[in-house]
């Protein structure tokens, strides 16, 4: 079996059989090296090993043969060089941001990221001298008036979360690469099973590997894929020297999720497809977002970008916050919590929880209502879904 061409196979197989070197030992499975370190046959062998002149391991911050066979199958998916796992998505934010930025640069910043992405741009890179200008997603026109002759990258995820906006990676990233910028794409709504960004002419993907990779959310975790030039020499020499390392107990986890990957997307998408359907017929739901629903503003876009709708549906109830909140707190089967990506379906009020820090006015202009609701749909039964979103108003 070749071990690192895998242009010929299916992207199904690939899940499923590359990054995988097989030990002595003959084992099927992926191993866990539970190790820290590494022993040299001779000093001479340590030595070229430290100072590069040799491949192979030295010490698990930065070589292990678990993570490494993690992120050679998520390279392989995403259709990227060369992958960098991490100890958490935001390890993977992070450590692309102190790789590549230095006093002085800018980062244009799409206003609808995870709410720790925007707190690590704008409380902690700016003491270090690193300005952010944050931008309305689907606003070319304001992408394009944001960037500077400093802006070292730009940074999306789409769909946007909660209200799952979609913007045009191919369009940005020309935007971006004119400016001789790059373009880093958070890809953890829809995962390689659903969109490839690197494909569309984004340079860097991101992971919170927490989310869909593990898919029954036992594990934290992260990754970058990129440019094997551009990860080798900015970013993983930061990763080598600050630590944020994925434990290989973790890399083994997301192995074995990575293989199922695209049928559980597949689950996914035709549980919220169908959640969202229902949903717009409901008297008591006004509007609902999804993107593989007509009604939706990017619904066109979406079905080219994407090859399906995700996981995650939102949707303004009638009656603002009460009205809300009563509909939530009725649930029996569905989890109230923030996370998502898990075969168990979670339910949050964004205007009191993910987006709560954002000022009134702030969370107004994005879009985020009181009376909203999102749920990232798991994979139980759709009809005890529907029963359980209707106990707070029975028809
Ligand atoms: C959860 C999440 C992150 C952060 O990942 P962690 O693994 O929790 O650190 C980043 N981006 C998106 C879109 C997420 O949903």
């Amino acid at each position: 079996m070749s071990e690192d061409d895998w242009s010929d196979y299916g992207q199904d197989t690939r899940a499923i059989r590359a990054g995988q070197r097989r030990t002595r030992e003959q084992e099927h499975s992926d191993p866990i090296f539970a190790t820290s370190s590494y022993v040299f046959s001779s000093a001479a062998e340590a030595a070229d090993r430290f100072s590069g002149k040799q491949p192979g391991n030295i010490y698990s911050r930065f070589t292990n043969p678990t993570v490494r066979a993690f992120e050679e199958r998520l390279a392989v998916m995403e259709g990227g060089q060369r992958c960098i796992a991490t100890a958490s998505g935001m390890a993977a934010i992070a450590s692309v941001a102190f790789g590549l930025l230095k006093a002085g640069d800018h980062v244009a910043c799409s206003r609808g990221v995870f709410g720790n992405t925007t707190l690590l741009f704008q409380n902690y890179l700016a003491k270090f001298g690193v300005a952010t200008t944050f931008v309305n997603l689907t606003d070319y026109r304001g992408w394009e008036s944001a960037l500077q002759p400093d802006t070292r990258f730009l940074f999306l995820e789409t769909p946007s979360n909660p209200l799952t906006e979609i913007v045009d990676i191919a369009r940005l990233a020309a935007i971006a690469h004119r400016n001789g910028s790059l373009l880093i794409v958070d890809n953890c709504f829809c995962t390689p099973a659903l969109q490839q960004p690197l494909a569309l002419g984004a340079d860097i993907v991101i992971h919170s590997a927490t989310k869909y990779l593990d898919g029954q959310g036992r594990c934290v975790g992260g990754a970058i894929v990129g440019p094997n030039e551009l990860l080798e020499k900015e970013i993983y020499p930061f990763l080598r020297t600050g630590g944020p390392a994925m434990s290989p107990f973790n890399a083994w986890v997301f192995l074995k999720g990575l293989e199922t990957l695209s049928l559980r997307m597949r689950a996914h998408c035709d549980n919220a497809g169908a959640l969202a359907r229902w949903l717009e017929t409901r008297p008591w739901v006004e509007r609902v977002y999804y993107p593989g629903l007509i009604s939706h503003a990017q619904h066109e876009l979406a079905m080219k970008q994407q090859s399906g709708g995700g996981g995650i549906v939102s949707f303004d109830v009638r009656g603002g916050r009460d009205a809300a909140w009563k509909l939530i707190d009725a649930t029996r089967l569905l989890s109230i919590t923030a996370n998502l990506g898990d075969t168990k379906t979670t339910i949050t009020h964004p205007a009191t929880t993910t987006h709560g820090r954002l000022g009134d006015a702030e969370r107004a202009a994005a879009g985020i209502g009181d009376g909203l609701v999102r749920v990232a749909v798991g994979l139980e039964d759709l009809g005890d879904l529907q029963r359980d979103l209707s106990r707070a108003f029975p028809e």
